[in-house]
């Protein structure tokens, strides 16, 4: 993996509010469930927030949210200071601004690596297809996969597969980076090369979302980690406080579960 940066130098941008991503009293339902409640959580500027919490207790809800593939029942979400608008082309421009990656890659199987990297900036972002490809080149060499682009998902890794769906996300140039459980379909040997590129991102100040079980990334990368359970935030602390000192009866149980 080459040390260039992954991102844009940040003093290249403009001076900014510093916080990025707020949510206010958010509350969803689905049907009957109550699955997020009452959520607020305000994500700075350049920081790294870890979301643990048991499986089904919203955490994948609450991404989706802030990337609005779900809709929200009440409450408000700011992206940059600008609410998250219902549809159309403001909505695309503000999606652009949140990267995705997911636990099960959804890279385009048809194709290419390079073309999985060009398709957004080129028809989102309108840039040229000749730029789109020497900056997915450069993407794909800084996340360690810059032999692969003319290659099918499929002929790659699930290692590979998912650094590219990171080199895919910051081609668009997001503010914000949110990862849900972005190694949980991987296999053991694979992970650590993907939480590599994530640990890199984090230190040149990307701001972060990350849901993941993996407790050392949280701690290393970690600058608070949120716990959520039954569709709350149940406790939010420094990550040495969290998994030294759990407040709550909730994160005691869950740590001993996992630790
Ligand atoms: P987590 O990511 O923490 O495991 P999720 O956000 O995926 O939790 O799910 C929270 C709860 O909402 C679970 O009980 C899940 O079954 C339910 N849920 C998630 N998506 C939907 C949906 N589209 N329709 C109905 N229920 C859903
Ligand atoms: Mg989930």
């Amino acid at each position: 993996m080459s040390d260039a940066p992954l991102t844009k130098d940040p003093a290249e941008s403009a001076p900014l509010a510093e916080d990025l991503v707020v949510l206010e009293s958010v509350n969803k339902h689905f049907g009957a469930l109550h699955v997020l409640q009452d959520i607020n959580l305000t994500i700075k500027r350049g920081e790294v927030v870890v979301v643990i919490g048991p499986s089904g207790s919203g955490k994948s809800t609450l991404c989706r949210a802030i990337n609005r593939l779900e809709t929200i029942d009440g409450g408000s979400i700011t992206i940059d200071e600008k609410p998250l608008p219902e549809e159309g082309r403001e909505l695309a421009r503000l999606r652009a601004d949140v990267g995705m990656v997911f636990q099960s890659f959804n890279l385009f199987a048809h194709k290419t690596v390079l073309q999985n990297v060009t398709l957004g900036p080129v028809k989102v972002r309108g840039i040229s297809k000749e730029e789109a490809e020497t900056k997915a080149r450069a993407l794909l060499d800084r996340v360690g996969v810059g032999n692969q682009a003319d290659k099918y998902p499929a002929q790659l890794s699930g290692g590979q597969q998912q650094r590219v769906a990171i080199a895919r996300a910051l081609a668009m140039e997001p503010k914000v980076m949110l990862f849900d459980e972005p190694t949980s379909a991987l296999d053991p040997e694979m992970i650590n090369e993907v939480l590599e590129v994530m640990q890199q991102l984090a230190r040149e100040g990307m701001t972060m979302v990350v849901v993941t079980h993996e407790m050392g990334f949280a701690r290393s990368a970690a600058n608070r980690v949120v716990f959520m359970a039954d569709g709350r935030i149940v406790e939010e602390a420094e990550p040495h406080q969290f998994f030294d000192n759990p407040r709550s009866d909730r994160a005691k149980d869950f740590l001993s579960k996992i630790l």
